[in-house]
């Protein structure tokens, strides 16, 4: 599933073809993802010239001189493909430049979205109003002030993302670990001191898998290049019995239906 470094990345790639452009022609291939696409999506796209691309939480933005803001969720399996010699299966909406640039967006399992939405009223949008703060922008009072007397596992409610928007299973137990703080500790009993480790941590772990995605776009150039994925490596994330840096073993549990991944003898 993309997260937050994907998203980046993927905004990021898109806006090396886009940025600046003007959009000759849309075509939906299909009615709806997740949800039915906006009716009017190609009347209002087609000949509007983006101006440009934005992140917010797991959102992608890509704004118009009409004053209209695509908004784009990848869901679970959605990636852009740029400059697409052909359609592929799965293809559900293609954006092309006067220039003759092409833009794929990709989503075998359509839990993705895609909506135009007013840049002016785009705060007030129900999705994107209902977000907390961006994990790269908190800060460690701000972060101790929202998880004030909550009892949920800290694993949790980072996961929230009304506490604090874009963070996903990789990165929150990735952060965790690093932190060594253990991911069934009740949010609110993390002290102040614990969270000016975390919140670094966070700060880091994004920072150095966008930076490892920024690496991978450089093959963006080449024709049926894909946005949003890209190895990594974890330090606990699915692996599960195999040997943490400070030498206990990693474990993995379920919370809230997904798992965890952590170490016993390093995160308290
Ligand atoms: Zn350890």
């Amino acid at each position: 599933m993309p997260e937050l470094p994907e998203v980046e990345t993927t905004v990021r790639g898109l806006a090396r073809v886009i940025e600046g452009r003007r959009i000759a022609s849309v075509e939906a291939r299909r009615p709806d993802l997740r949800r039915a696409l906006p009716e009017d999506l190609g009347q209002r796209l087609t000949g509007a010239r983006v101006i440009g691309l934005r992140r917010r939480a797991k959102y992608g933005l890509i704004d118009t001189d009409r004053g209209d803001t695509l908004v784009f969720h990848l869901g679970m399996s959605g990636h852009w493909r740029i400059d697409p010699s052909e359609t592929a299966k799965h293809d559900h909406f293609i954006i092309e430049t006067g220039e003759g640039r092409r833009l794929a967006l990709n989503d075998a399992r359509r839990f993705g979205s895609l909506d135009l939405v007013r840049t002016e009223e785009l705060d007030e949008w129900p999705a994107i109003k209902a977000l907390g703060p961006e994990p790269l922008e908190i800060d460690a009072r701000e972060l101790k002030r929202r998880l004030g007397g909550r009892k949920a596992a800290i694993k949790l409610l980072l996961l929230d993302q009304r506490i604090v928007a874009g963070l996903g299973n990789i990165y929150v137990c990735e952060a965790l670990h690093r932190a060594g703080i253990h991911p069934t500790r009740a949010g609110g009993s993390v002290s102040l001191a614990r969270l000016e480790r975390l919140v670094p941590a966070i700060h880091d772990v994004l920072a150095e898998a966008i930076a490892a995605g920024g690496s991978t776009l450089r093959d963006f150039a080449a024709p049926d290049g894909e946005l949003g994925y890209f190895p990594k490596s974890f330090a606990v994330y699915d692996r599960e019995g195999q040997r943490c840096a400070c030498g206990g073993t990693v474990k993995r549990i379920v919370q809230g239906g997904r798992s965890t991944f952590y170490c016993p003898a390093c995160q308290r």
